[in-house]
């Protein structure tokens, strides 16, 4: 399947490349939240992070990290955001598994909220019985 991070990828769209290996490679984001907001994207089009290879996955973030550290080194940021919009209900726009890494300042007011809910009596210990995972 052909989407914008293949085409990227194979240089047919024109992108800022940072990394580039075997299993993904980084660009900058084109409408960054802060200069430098940078793309790890997977090489092949895994759609979330639930097709996506286990070995896959954990070189992706230890990629983001290095990113990252290379970030506050660069940039001098004092945190950053890593993130996966994980298929459409989660706000993801481009169908093909990517981790953003932003870079981060104190007071740089770009906020990050998202809305709450609340648990009724009782409600929590059924959703942990769900959730537990061995
Ligand atoms: P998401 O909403 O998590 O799917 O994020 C997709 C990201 O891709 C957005 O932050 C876009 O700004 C970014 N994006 C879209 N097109 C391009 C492009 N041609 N080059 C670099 N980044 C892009």
């Amino acid at each position: 399947m052909e989407t914008l991070f293949t085409k990227i990828r194979d240089g047919k769209i024109p992108s800022k490349k940072i990394w580039s290996d075997e299993l993904c490679y980084s660009i900058l984001d084109i409408n960054p939240v802060n200069k430098g907001h940078a793309l790890v994207i997977s090489n092949e089009p895994y759609r979330n992070i639930g097709e996506c290879p286990d070995a896959t996955l954990s070189h992706m973030i230890l990629v983001a990290k290095k990113i990252e550290a290379k970030m506050r080194e660069a940039f001098g940021c004092d945190g950053s955001n890593i993130m996966i919009n994980n298929d459409p209900a989660s706000g993801q726009e481009v169908p093909h598994l990517h981790i953003h890494v932003i870079p981060r300042y104190d007071n740089d007011g770009k906020g990050f909220k998202l809305a709450h809910c609340e648990y009724s009596e009782g409600e929590m210990d059924k959703v942990r019985a769900l959730l537990e995972t061995r």
